[in-house]
């Protein structure tokens, strides 16, 4: 996923925890681990001990699109080391404020397209729903940084319009939920959400987008695993990680807890400017990945979006450093270099 509305909607509510989950040992819930996050520039700039340089600027970026760190992401971090690649995808910079031409609020031109509130049918045979705006983390390169909230689907009764346009396209066999995070959802409303669009009978395929299982790995619930897998939909998740470093003993756990589940397992990165725009880097993610039963899917080119044109990287560069890529890696551990072109009729290569 990389979708995403800014501002409170963003923002996870947090509901008591499950009581419907069996009690394990987990000292938390997610929840509570999403609520004790940092959501201010000054809390995380204390926690890492980062050079007071870059900090007013940093409020200043933070007031257009706030900051959100779950403690175990920020906990990857390197302290003091403002250019550490994890702490870059998160940490607003007064390099946000510039416009350059070509970087706008809306790149991918989809507002007002949608058949349904939330529901986005570009591609044939498959439709992507924002299941809700929210995240667990606010990625400063996101392209839906800027999209309009206010119509956001924010519960079972915002979704039923889009799965009605779902049942009337005969020819659409799967839904992508992508947000914001749907896994930000309680377990309780995904699997409503599932199961409803299980009883859709040309749908044959449910897919996830999230960064959940990366920067909360303890999201990865029985819960979750009833909701995604407890209908006759087959289920593929994608995960969103775009530096090895990521991958921490925890993230590997819930990937494989996951795959257990009958789960296949792909990741989606985007190609940033400082934070693995190297081919070492790239590949050190794909061995990583395939370490932990993920098969890397996508590389993205960054949606032009205004705020983030500091992470762009020029596409003979990134056609370079992927086809160095592909020549140290097995075939299946390089992922697909695209870019989202408004109007072609799927993601385009540009390799
Ligand atoms: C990226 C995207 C998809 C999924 O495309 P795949 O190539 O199947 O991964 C579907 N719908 C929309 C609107 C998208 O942006
Ligand atoms: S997790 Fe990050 S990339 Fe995904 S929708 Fe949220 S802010 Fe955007």
């Amino acid at each position: 996923m990389q979708a995403c509305p800014p501002g409170e909607a963003r923002t996870v509510s947090t509901p008591a925890a499950d009581a419907s989950e069996p009690s394990s040992p987990a000292p938390a819930t997610w929840q509570a681990e999403l609520a004790q996050a940092f959501r201010t520039v000054d809390a995380l700039w204390q926690h890492l001990g980062l050079p007071d340089s870059g900090l007013s600027a940093a409020r200043q970026a933070a007031q257009g699109f706030p900051l959100l760190v779950p403690r175990g992401f920020a906990a990857l971090m390197r302290p003091g080391d403002p250019l550490d690649p994890l702490l870059r995808q998160v940490l607003p910079l007064g390099d946000e404020l510039a416009s350059p031409p070509g970087f706008t609020a809306d790149p991918l031109h989809e507002s007002g397209c949608d058949p349904a509130p939330g529901l986005l049918t570009k591609y044939r045979g498959r439709a992507l729903l924002v299941a809700t705006g929210a995240c667990a983390v606010h990625c400063r390169y996101c392209f839906r940084r800027h999209f309009p909230y206010a119509d956001l689907p924010r519960g079972a009764a915002w979704w039923n319009p889009a799965l009605a346009a779902l049942a009337a396209d005969p020819e659409c066999h799967e839904l992508i939920l992508s947000g914001g995070d749907p896994l930000t959802l309680p377990d309780a409303q995904l699997a409503a959400l599932v199961a409803d669009a299980a009883r859709i009978p040309h749908l044959a395929r449910l897919r996830v987008h999230t960064r959940l299982p990366v920067v909360l790995p303890s999201r990865t619930t029985p819960g979750l695993l009833a909701a995604l897998t407890g209908t006759r939909l087959t289920c593929t998740v994608v995960i969103h990680a775009n530096h090895a470093r990521e991958l921490s003993p925890e993230v590997a756990t819930a990937c494989a807890t996951l795959r257990q589940a009958g789960i296949l397992l792909l990741n989606q990165s985007v190609l940033l400017a400082g934070v693995n725009d190297a081919v070492e880097t790239l590949a050190d993610l794909s061995e990583r990945l395939a370490a932990i039963g993920v098969l890397p899917y996508y590389l993205h080119q960054l949606d032009r979006v205004a705020g983030a044109a500091h992470f762009a990287v020029e596409d003979a560069q990134a056609v370079s450093i992927h086809r160095d890529l592909a020549a140290q890696l097995s075939g299946w551990l390089v992922p697909r270099l695209v870019r989202e072109v408004p109007g072609d009729p799927g993601k385009t290569s540009l390799s």
